[in-house]
């Protein structure tokens, strides 16, 4: 049995949410709280229950993209300026952390995040916009393909090949994994052209999903192994050689930023249960919570959880305003809630003692398994950490002030 929890799982970090979001953001068309009960909602009646066949069956679910999209939810994230509304990719992605969907969100963020984002900030053509526009009414599910074989974090190797065949492109290569790839109705295609690495949108056509990894976690993710072999239009090339590489770290930086929205939900569910499991589960005759180690390793990972939140809160506040959030930011957020992801699910699965390693008995192993691979996507730990380090600046004055040199 996989368990689904649709309700409130921790008012009071909602309501900090609500607040932290409303604040950065200030009012807007419909307030934050609605949308997240008109997204609640929506995930408890329509995604929640696609949980355990998606799972059992490994299979990406298109019904999720289509009834988020279909009740307008994507559009209202992407209403608004330059990043849209980043307030509301939060709250979304939250909800879907908290409702345990592990893969279906994270599949439902890589279609928003990284894909729309591509497809809004690069798309001119009336082709980009007629994908763009299925895109966001739910109506086709989109992925990113950058990896390779032989390229994973270093994208600038990437071997996929984009040529001139006439008036057309034709784009050649293999891509190794791909979320959610066998589901996807287009791919935005890293590939390198004669000025070097584009971005090109290629239909399902030209997608043929050839193996489907057995991944330890998000399984229902559905990441394969995708052959690309198509001839597109011109309209069909997004960025052009030479200019893939920065475009495609634009639509990571949304993804960094949803998925860490997505682990800290998953971590307010993992949490509250663990807590829970203290006040009820009794040992040595009084609740485990009465045992000081078990207690104070939970507030420290819920202090950590409150922190992380916040600072989440604020870099998309910042990213919002056109402040000086950056690029760096966003990936020092992602690996460190990502590894946080990883450590809080693993205490909260051993709280609930052999409980927590049966697949039957609580979600915590799953979100365990699921949330490992947080420090994988959208850029490993070390390249977030790269991303970080090139920004450090030194104060060579500050430095002769108070270092004996
Ligand atoms: C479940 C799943 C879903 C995925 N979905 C997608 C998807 O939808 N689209 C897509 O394009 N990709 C996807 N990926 C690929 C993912 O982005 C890569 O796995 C990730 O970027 C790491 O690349 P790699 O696996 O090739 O590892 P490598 O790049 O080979 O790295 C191996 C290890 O070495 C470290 N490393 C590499 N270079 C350095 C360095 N210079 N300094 C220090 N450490 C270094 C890495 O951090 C890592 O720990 C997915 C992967 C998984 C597992």
């Amino acid at each position: 049995m996989i368990h689904t929890l649709n309700s409130r799982v921790n008012p009071a970090a909602e309501e900090q949410t609500d607040l932290g979001i409303q604040l950065a953001f200030g009012a807007t068309s419909r307030p934050v709280t609605d949308y997240r009960e008109h997204v609640r909602k929506l995930i408890g009646e329509r995604i929640s229950p696609l949980i355990p066949a998606s799972e059992r069956e490994r299979r990406f679910p298109r019904e999720a993209v289509a009834a988020l999209g279909s009740a307008g939810v994507f559009h209202e994230r992407w209403s608004g300026g330059i990043h849209g509304d980043l307030g509301r990719a939060v709250v979304l992605a939250e909800e879907m952390g908290r409702a345990g969907l592990g893969g279906i969100g994270i599949g439902v963020g890589l279609h928003l995040e990284a894909a729309t984002s591509l497809l809004r900030g690069f798309g001119s053509t009336a082709y980009a916009e007629e994908v763009l526009g299925q895109a966001l009414a739910g109506d086709s599910v989109c992925c990113v393909a950058t990896s390779e074989q032989h390229v994973g974090s270093d994208l600038s190797a990437v071997e996929t090949s984009l040529t001139e065949e006439g008036d057309h492109w034709r784009v050649r290569g293999e891509k190794w994994f791909v979320s959610p790839g066998a589901a996807a109705d287009f791919a935005l295609v890293l590939c390198r052209g004669g000025q070097g690495p584009a971005i090109v949108v290629v239909p399902r056509a030209g997608l043929t999903p050839v193996q489907r990894w057995a991944t330890t976690g998000m399984r229902s993710l559905e990441t394969v192994r995708l052959r690309v072999d198509a001839r597109v239009p011109d309209d069909a090339v997004l960025v052009r050689p030479g200019s893939g590489l920065a475009a495609a770290g634009q639509g990571l930086m949304y993804e960094r930023l949803a998925l860490a929205a997505q682990v800290l939900g998953a971590l307010d569910l993992a949490s509250v249960l663990a807590i829970t499991h203290l006040k009820r589960r009794k040992q040595f005759g009084s609740p485990l919570y009465r045992h000081q180690a078990l207690r104070l390793r939970m507030a420290d990972l819920h202090s950590r959880i409150l922190v992380a939140r916040r600072g989440l809160y604020a870099t998309v506040a910042e990213v919002s305003a056109g402040g000086g959030a950056s690029a760096s930011d966003a990936a020092a957020l992602k690996v460190t809630v990502a590894r946080l992801g990883e450590r809080v699910t693993s205490e909260c699965a051993h709280i609930f003692g052999g409980r927590g390693y049966v697949e039957d008995q609580t979600p915590l192993e799953r979100l365990w398994r699921d949330l490992k691979v947080g420090r994988l996507g959208g850029g490993s730990d070390e390249m977030m950490w790269e991303l970080v380090a090139a920004g450090f600046r030194p104060d060579h004055e500050l430095y002769e002030a108070w270092v004996a040199t």
